[in-house]
């Protein structure tokens, strides 16, 4: 038998609680403290001071010797500045640990680095973090020993936001603000707070190190730029939900007990579509606190495959024609006194107060389905979206039979008199119980779905940072709100005035609704003509953070200004440039030193094979034939490899950010595909003992 664990005692030790904050801290402190978290202001310095000094200790004790100030750039991932809690030892060379409540309120750090979308001139490169109380600190623990992180927001010295957090943060209390004013209108006077909540699911792939280290794609890109399908792909099925590997086993087991001691309530582990894909879902909780949780989980599977003698890919497509990653971002919106607004309950056409906030809701994501579109977008996702196995780039929704017809019958008649219930559903075993059925079923394709009580958003992508895609969410819905809230509270006869309102709304809105297959050809037809955006890279979703429309949205909720929108627009446009050429580079080389080097050494010994067996006499036509296919194809990789190296030159002469990223796109991205096309044939032509890399059937099905 392996070792008990007591996951009740290993959970969260490595985070400092509310409830270790109650055991450490002077009651008036931690008073101040839960007030401030919960209902926002400053901590005072006296407080702060306090508070820095029981964390220390409490870090200390755990083997911490450093704290970071742990905050989210735009580079999608995380960033931290390790300092010691050392100080200056006093005249007989005695050194205290110290941490002081400014040290932990403010941090400054040198933000040239960092992309910044020309927001700050570099003479004034100042970047400052500051500690979200919302979030815990938590220890770290890695080869550079324990570190105690704190969760910062990271803005400029003239207060622009340069990271994901701070949107997001203010996108929640917008919501809040917003989605308080509805529930007073149906006589809650209880709630003083209203929370989005979100439980991500994320999907990732696992590699063996050995072959990891043999693909320059898969170490630079993070994904394979070259590479002909496996005789064997995810055709059978066999793989989804399947018995989980030995090897995998332990992996998960390792990153559940990570996680755990985090705080990460890691709860579903699963075998995904792909040979080799996973995915593992946490218990929902707090926005902010699951973008950051969101960000632990991924550096952790990282880090703990490298213990397992293997490597993380959190690529949205690692593996051409075969499933990609995507991260299931559910959503919800909650009180302070429990009530989730997208509870329908039993009877929803009864259920005003939901109607009015799923009203609501399809208003602002069909007013604002670019945005979603865009919230979502990054260059790994372009390559997963939309290919008959991830959610269409058209954004809709789907609400389920139950709802769907609850919103057909307010369109067309104005009230709606019944609500379909879940049937039975008779297993036809009497040892069996029989189920009632949910209300509403699944539907894989749609990209933005009502589950039972949430929307679940998959269009993310499985290595962006959620934050974007709640930022949106919380933004757009307060939005509707806010415009609900204005006419209602102005109402005289509010019960006609909320009626009118959702059917307007509904009626206004329902081209947003669809129920059929998002994969198919025919919902491109549908949607086109229903006038949905059909958005279909990053780099054509970017505009629409700065039209007028998302301007006026999000400066209204103090969320973005102009500036900060039209910063990040031109960050998407550099990093999809930066990323097209790594990748470019990335095959150049490997074509030019390995590929056809190999390939045409394999010539030459055909071309030998041929001369011998024609001497002794045979017509060696097979071996004639191959030489041929072989050399042509050889002829044409070569000749794409010179033209991607012309287009990648070029590409980098280009100084317009959007003027190179769509030179990226439109030309230097189908030079890589023409380089790959000839590759990928050779692959299933040549020898395999002389291909000089690690084929897919290896990759997927060695772990
Ligand atoms: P499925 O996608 O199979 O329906 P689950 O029901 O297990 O999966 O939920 C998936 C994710 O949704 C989990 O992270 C879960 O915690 C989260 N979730 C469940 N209920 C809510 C809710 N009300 N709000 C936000 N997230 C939720
Ligand atoms: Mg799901």
């Amino acid at each position: 038998m392996s070792e008990l664990l007591n996951v009740e005692e290993l959970f969260a030790s490595n985070v400092f609680t509310v409830a270790k904050m109650r055991e450490r801290l002077p009651k008036k402190v931690f008073q101040e403290v839960i007030r401030v978290m919960e209902h926002g202001g400053e901590l005072s310095m006296a407080t702060a001071d306090v508070v820095a000094k029981a964390m220390k200790d409490w870090a200390v004790e755990h083997g911490a010797t450093h704290y970071t100030h742990w905050f989210q750039p735009l580079t999608g991932i995380t960033a931290e500045k390790h300092d010691a809690f050392v100080t200056h030892p006093d005249e007989e060379g005695k050194m205290l640990m110290d941490f002081s409540g400014k040290e932990l309120i403010k941090g400054e750090s040198d933000a040239s680095s960092f992309p910044s979308g020309g927001l700050r001139a570099t003479f004034e490169a100042r970047g400052y973090t500051a500690w979200d109380i919302t979030s815990p600190a938590f220890l770290k623990e890695s080869a550079c020993g324990v570190t105690l992180c704190i969760p910062t927001a990271f803005c400029s010295y003239t207060g622009e936001a340069l990271d994901k957090k701070t949107p997001l943060l203010r996108s929640m209390e917008a919501l809040n603000e917003q989605a308080l004013r509805i529930v007073r209108l149906f006589g809650n006077t209880e709630a003083t707070k209203v929370t989005a909540s979100v439980g991500a699911e994320q999907e990732y792939f696992l590699v063996d190190k050995d072959l990891f280290l043999q693909r320059k794609d898969l170490m630079f890109a993070g994904r394979t730029l070259f590479g002909a399908p496996a005789p064997k792909g995810q055709e059978m099925e066999d793989h989804y939900f399947g018995v989980i590997r030995e090897r995998v086993g332990a992996y998960m087991k390792d990153l559940n007990e990570e996680l755990w001691k985090l705080g990460v309530t890691a709860k579903t582990q699963h075998n995904e579509v792909a040979p080799a894909q996973h995915e593992l879902a946490p218990i929902y909780e707090t926005a902010n606190i699951a973008v950051d949780h969101n960000q632990l989980v991924m550096e952790a599977m990282k880090r703990v495959a490298v213990k397992h003698d293997m490597r993380c890919l959190l690529h949205e497509k690692p593996y051409e024609g075969v499933s990609g990653s995507g991260k299931h971002d559910n959503w919800s919106i909650t009180t302070d006194n429990g009530i989730n607004l997208l509870e329908p309950g039993e009877t929803p056409n009864e259920n005003i107060q939901f109607l009015l906030v799923l009203a609501c809701i399809m208003k602002a994501v069909d007013t604002h389905a670019d945005l979603l579109r865009q919230s979502a977008a990054d260059v790994g996702n372009d390559r997963r979206l939309g290919a008959s196995e991830a959610p269409p780039v058209i954004i809709s929704i789907f609400l389920g039979e139950q709802l769907e017809d609850v919103v057909k019958q307010l369109v067309e008649t104005g009230v709606a008199s019944s609500a379909k219930k879940g049937e039975k559903l008779a297993t036809g075993v009497s040892t069996l119980p029989d189920f009632v059925k949910d209300a509403t079923d699944r539907n894989r394709t749609s990209p933005f779905a009502f589950t039972g009580n949430k929307f679940e958003f998959r269009t993310v992508g499985s290595s962006d940072s959620i934050a974007s895609p709640n930022t949106t969410i919380n933004a757009i819905v307060a939005e509707a709100f806010c415009e609900a809230a204005d006419r209602l509270e102005k109402a005289e006869d509010f019960d006609m005035a909320v009626h009118d309102l959702i059917k307007e709304y509904m009626t206004e809105h329902q081209r947003i609704l669809f129920s059929g297959n998002g994969y198919s050809e025919e919902w491109y037809e549908e949607a086109k003509r229903r006038g949905l955006p059909n958005i279909q890279s990053t780099i054509e979703a970017a505009p629409t953070l700065t039209t007028e429309k998302a301007v006026k949205l999000f400066e209204k909720f103090g969320i973005f200004t102009k500036v900060e929108l039209e910063s990040r627009e031109e960050i998407i446009y550099e990093t999809y440039a930066k990323t097209i050429n790594i990748e470019a580079l990335t095959m150049i080389d490997m074509a030019g030193k390995d590929i056809i080097p190999a390939v045409a050494a394999y010539t030459g010994d055909l071309a030998n094979t041929v001369v011998t067996v024609k001497e002794a006499g045979a017509p060696a036509t097979a071996q004639t034939e191959l030489l041929i296919q072989v050399d042509s194809l050889l002829a044409e990789a070569k000749k794409a490899l010179t033209h991607l190296e012309e287009c990648t030159a070029q590409a980098t002469k280009i100084k317009n950010a959007k003027e190179r990223a769509f030179y990226y796109k439109d030309v230097v991205d189908v030079a890589m595909t023409a380089l790959r096309t000839p590759v990928d044939k050779l692959e299933m032509l040549v020898d395999s003992a002389v291909w000089p890399m690690p084929t897919y059937g290896d990759l997927m099905f060695e772990i």
